[in-house]
């Protein structure tokens, strides 16, 4: 079976072409009953007011909810972390409908505006222990959500320090966390529970494939769906040696 990419708005043809890099089949998710056909799905970034929107106009709230109910593996990112939590912060207002199940509190603009986003070298030790590859991972932050508390069965793949992050407007929400004592210096931006997986950057927009090949690994702990192709670029050597030059290290839409 393949990978649903849920396709309302954002960056699915960029998640698609990802897993077509690891030779998976991401197939675009509309409806409610196309759901039937996949066995795990990626709730890609974009902008979750609008896909929030977009998703109950289709009616596709209750089938989303229980496709991770049924313990099915659902990637959030950006904007799909923000649907998968149970709790968001920072919304517009009359708020907007989650999908849930994430037991943690998203801040959704937490780094800033979208000239406040930026590119990180994030320390990844969870995810390079099992995809092997450098112990950090180059992030793309775009207008990204933050990760503000987790709950007991959240397993923390990824904090970044705020100190490292670039221009922060003195208005931003990343200001007025520090200032309220909120923030000891770090913040989670990739976060397991169970089946589900969120991260606050946007891994389908560089060359670096690892978290897809994480996520089919999930994937495949239920289903039969990773073929053998699906291994992460750097566990393959020459293609890692190929990935250190610096041309391939920039995100692909360069
Ligand atoms: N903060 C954005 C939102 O609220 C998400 C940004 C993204 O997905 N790049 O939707």
């Amino acid at each position: 079976m393949a990978v649903g990419v849920l396709a309302l708005q954002g960056s699915f043809n960029e998640h698609i072409a990802a897993l077509r890099r690891i030779g998976v089949k991401g197939v675009e998710i509309r409806k409610a009953e196309q759901l039937e056909n996949v066995s795990s799905l990626i709730i890609p970034g974009g902008e979750s007011t609008t896909m929030a929107k977009l998703a109950e106009l289709h009616n596709l709230f209750p089938a989303l909810r229980e496709f991770v109910k049924m313990g099915k593996p659902v990637w959030g990112t950006c904007a799909g972390l923000i649907f998968l939590a149970n709790k968001a912060t920072g919304q517009k207002t009359g708020g907007q409908e989650l999908v849930g199940g994430l037991d943690c509190t998203v801040h959704r603009n937490f780094f800033g505006s979208q000239i406040q986003s930026f590119e990180a070298e994030l320390p990844v030790p969870d995810l390079a222990a099992t995809e092997g590859g450098p112990p950090s991972f180059r992030a793309v932050f775009i207008r990204a959500p933050a990760i503000l508390e987790v709950g007991p069965d959240v397993e923390v793949l990824a904090s970044i320090s705020i100190q490292t992050t670039k221009k922060v407007d003195p208005s931003s929400s990343l200001q007025s966390q520090e200032e309220s004592g909120e923030c000891d210096g770090k913040v989670i931006v990739a976060v397991k529970q169970g089946n589900l997986l969120a991260t606050a950057f946007h891994p389908e927009l560089t060359i670096d494939s690892r978290w897809h090949s994480y996520f089919m690994k999930m994937s495949s702990n239920d289903n039969e769906i990773v073929a053998a192709s699906s291994s992460s670029v750097y566990e393959d050597e020459e293609r890692y040696l190929y990935n250190k030059q610096p041309k391939i290290d920039l995100p692909v839409y360069e």
